[in-house]
């Protein structure tokens, strides 16, 4: 049997900074997102941009659970289920 996994789509441009909100990282109950560097930063000197990335798709529940897109004040998620 496969299992058909949702795809999270981010869109940095609306998010903006990620570092200065987390809310769809903090909400999630099965901590599904995380935010990382845009770009591995020089020695020494802190990321200079972030992305929200999803770590862990499989556990994602979608569309029994939409708190993310729906903390989102950006609208910069949306969850779809790939039909194959
Ligand atoms: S839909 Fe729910 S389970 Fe999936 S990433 Fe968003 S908050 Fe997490
Ligand atoms: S809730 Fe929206 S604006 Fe805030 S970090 Fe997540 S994607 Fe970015």
């Amino acid at each position: 049997m496969v299992t058909i996994r949702p795809v999270i789509n981010y869109d940095k441009e609306k998010c903006g900074d990620p570092s200065a909100c987390l809310k769809c990282i903090r909400i999630c109950p099965y901590c599904v997102l995380a935010y990382i560097p845009l770009e591995t930063p020089e020695p020494g000197k802190p990321p200079e941009d972030w992305v929200v990335v999803s770590t862990c798709r499989v556990m994602c529940t979608y569309p029994t659970c939409k708190l993310c897109v729906e903390v989102c004040p950006n609208d910069a998620l949306n969850i779809t289920i790939p039909s194959w």
